[in-house]
């Protein structure tokens, strides 16, 4: 072991990130503010492009909020600071690697697939998740081979959460407002050959208990030539309002109030909320045809919290497709524990923590929604990585990660090139970004055009490094002349 002190030039202190979303970023982020402990974060994606769900998740005509990704670009230009793309934990990395090669880990990877609505036929074709649908629109490399069927009226989706607003809005909204963003290539497609006009929105307990907010609720109404369709009857009145609603639940009512008041004005589309309805069956053979539904009543659990059970009033609803947004869950990463009732990796405010034990996992640390679950917005991460990092400051000032010398970079570097193929580092990711950026102009305005294929950005990347080259040479060439 060298003499020198861990965090200084000498004896860098490295850590790794696993996961390149708002999470990890921010961790990131929180690890370099330190003063006088030189860190090293090396990040790693299994995809060779970073930004998890702001590049693969957030709605295409919410550009605003990807516009987030400024932020992350700054956080990279720390010196010390790396991001290895392209790389998988589990396969080009072990997580015995990562307990040889780092002082600490912090796993960022998110919640990966979607919770089970656990219903008869809840599978059959035409009944897609919403990981699947937001995915395939967002040009996500996993989701580009699936196909969705349009060619029908009616879609029902299940959920009362923001992505179930999302999904809404993609289905219905005209073609001609997405050109403008970056929505997949084959999305675009698809969707300007949508026969969809009609999209139900099922909520399984009462506007009050809606887990949408209220600016996603209101950009409901504002879908160009769509009706926003509510029952009265499904609204609290005043005097069924208690005390302790939240405010954005009193939000969403006004709005809610207001859908309901508004007259149709026989508009080509419809987005119908109807709430206390829980999926009990999907109808079909070979693929989805119908709904069945159950009228649900809540009650009091003796915790106070307002559940919905199903009854025996039941309807049938037409559904050409349906979308299952009922959340998402995150999924185990082999050799660390996992919380599977939870979907979550077992921690102490971001310790990971060994069940059978109740101990910390040392060095081994967990931010995003593979800590908390899959709730909150991107800005929520920020806290919540903090927390975390703290914690691993804390552990470090106790001189936990002392007593070990890790090898560096370039160590690393090699037994990724063993391993099988080139990692993506954040100034490839840049190059992609600006091909991107320049399909996105060639094709019309756009911000951006995204590569949905893996091997597509891959053979890209390496055409246009293979050019700088050229002209580099070409330039020295010059040069010496
Ligand atoms: P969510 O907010 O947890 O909503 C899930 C919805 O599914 C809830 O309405 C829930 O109802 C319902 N549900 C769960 N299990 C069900 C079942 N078995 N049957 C019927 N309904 C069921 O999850 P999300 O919509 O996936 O969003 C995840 C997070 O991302 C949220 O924090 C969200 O705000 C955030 N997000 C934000 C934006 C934005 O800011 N624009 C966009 C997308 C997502 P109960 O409440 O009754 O459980």
């Amino acid at each position: 072991m060298t003499d020198a002190r861990l965090g200084t030039d000498a004896r860098p202190f490295r850590v790794a990130v696993i996961g390149s979303g708002p999470s990890g970023f921010y961790a990131a982020e929180h690890l370099h503010r330190q003063e006088g402990v030189v860190t090293q974060v090396d990040m790693f994606d299994r995809l060779p492009t970073p930004f998890g769900l702001v590049r693969g998740g957030v709605a295409p005509d919410h550009q605003n909020i990807k516009a987030v990704t400024r932020v992350y670009d700054k956080i990279a230009e720390h010196p010390e600071f790396r991001f290895y793309g392209n790389i998988e934990l589990g396969r080009e990395i072990t997580h015995d690697d990562l307990i040889a090669y780092y002082h600490a880990v912090i796993y960022a990877v998110g919640a990966r697939t979607d919770k089970r609505l656990g219903i008869p036929k809840e599978y059959l074709p035409g009944s897609h998740s919403a990981s699947e649908f937001v995915g395939w629109y967002n040009a996500h490399p996993d989701f580009r081979s699936l196909a969705f069927d349009f060619s029908g009226s009616t879609a029902v989706i299940v959920g009362n959460g923001n992505v179930a607003m999302d999904l809404a809005r993609m289905l219905l909204v005209p073609v001609e407002n997405l050109h403008r963003t970056d929505i997949a290539e084959h999305a675009l497609r698809a969707l300007g050959k949508s026969a969809i006009n009609e999209v139900l929105i099922l909520g399984r307990r009462g506007p009050l208990q809606a887990a949408f907010t209220t600016k996603e609720l209101r950009e409901l109404g504002e879908i160009a030539d769509c009706d926003v369709i509510v029952a009265p009857d499904d609204l609290p009145s005043a005097e069924e309002i208690s005390e302790g609603v939240s405010k954005t639940a009193l939000a969403n009512l006004e709005v809610l109030r207001h859908f309901a008041a508004k007259p149709l004005t026989g508009a080509s589309r419809r987005v119908v909320l109807r709430f206390f309805q829980s999926p009990i069956e999907l109808i079909g053979d070979d693929r989805v045809s119908g709904v069945v539904i159950a009228e649900n009543e809540l009650y009091l659990t003796e915790h106070g919290s307002v559940r919905a059970r199903v009854t025996d009033r039941t309807e049938q609803i037409r559904a050409d497709l349906v979308f299952r947004a009922i959340g998402y869950q995150g999924v185990p990463l082999l050799g660390i524990p996992f919380d599977a009732a939870g979907g979550v990796i077992p921690n102490e405010k971001g310790r990971v923590m060994d069940p059978t034990t109740t101990t910390h996992v040392a060095g081994e640390y967990v931010v995003g929604w593979i800590k908390r679950g899959p709730r909150g917005i991107i800005g929520t991460n920020k806290p919540d990585s903090q927390e975390t990092v703290d914690q691993l400051l804390e552990d470090f000032g106790a001189g936990a990660f002392e007593g070990r010398d890790v090898p560096g970079r370039a160590v690393l570097e090699r037994l990724l090139g063993e391993r099988r193929r080139d990692f993506v580092s954040y100034s490839d990711w840049q190059m992609i970004d600006m091909l991107e950026q320049e399909r996105g102009r060639d094709a019309g305005e756009r911000p951006r055009l995204k590569f949905s294929r893996i091997e597509e950005m891959l053979s890209a990347l390496a055409e246009k490094k293979q050019e700088q080259r050229r002209v580099q040479s070409a330039q020295a060439q010059h040069e010496g002349e």
